[in-house]
């Protein structure tokens, strides 16, 4: 099944407390387009992300706020801050990142939050019935063309408010498989529970290993032949 891309690039989510502490007391995100998922919005306010080593600047808020704050950035994004922010599911942020968050007047210091979010499929539950997948379950993504790849451990989110099954990428995952917003990609119909990219290379590595043992066999035989030739020779040379 071909399913379609979308590149998330860096983003945030900010908790209400964390949205009076940076615009004021009671304030309210302006939405200013609304996304796929249709009750999330990218909001008209902007903040620039602080590490040690650098900003990201100008990053996009998404709303309505979320119970925890969340800074979503890519690997490279991190790095180019001189931070190293660990691979998270949507969620889970205990013990990620700490991180400096700057509006236009204000710097809050968050003790955690700062995420590299994993790859993940939002799938519709027909989808995921039609093609046996949990809440849960990885799934393998193949990509076509000259960056040709499989993301393998796409975490797949079967949820009832999906419309349609989508995976998430970030920039840099994106860019390593030369994909954008809108291609589309073909959905393995394996979860994990069945069979892992790993037991798959292991196929191909058994799978070469009997052609090489099949073409050793035919040296072998090729080569008795001719030692038999070359003995019936002699044998015919010295009846004479
Ligand atoms: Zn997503």
């Amino acid at each position: 099944m071909d399913i379609n891309v979308g590149v998330s690039a860096r983003h945030i989510h900010l908790s209400r407390e964390d949205v009076d502490k940076l615009f004021g007391e009671g304030y309210q995100l302006t939405p200013s387009r609304y996304l796929s998922i249709a009750t999330q919005y990218i909001a008209k306010e902007r903040i620039t992300v602080r590490g040690p080593k650098g900003d990201l600047k100008n990053v996009a808020v998404i709303g309505p706020e979320r119970p925890n704050t969340q800074v979503e950035v890519s690997k490279t994004d991190g790095f180019s801050i001189g931070l190293k922010p660990s691979i998270r599911l949507s969620g889970d942020i205990e013990g990620s990142e700490s991180v400096t968050l700057v509006s236009p007047d204000k710097e809050l210091l968050i003790p955690e939050g700062l995420i590299v979010a994993m790859r993940h499929i939002h799938m519709v539950v027909a989808d995921a019935e039609k093609f046996g997948f949990q809440h849960k379950d990885f799934a393998m993504v193949v990509v076509k063309g000259s960056r040709s790849l499989v993301f393998d451990y796409v975490v797949v989110r079967v949820a009832e408010e999906n419309t349609h099954t989508e995976i998430h990428l970030d920039t840099d995952e994106a860019n390593t498989a030369d994909l954008k917003t809108g291609d589309s990609v073909e959905l393995l119909h394996v979860n994990d529970k069945k069979l892992r990219l790993e037991q798959i290379i292991n196929m191909f590595d058994e799978r070469q290993l009997t052609i090489l043992e099949h073409s050793v066999n035919q040296i072998v035989v090729e080569e008795k032949q001719r030692l038999s030739a070359m003995e019936d020779i002699l044998r015919t040379l010295r009846k004479k």
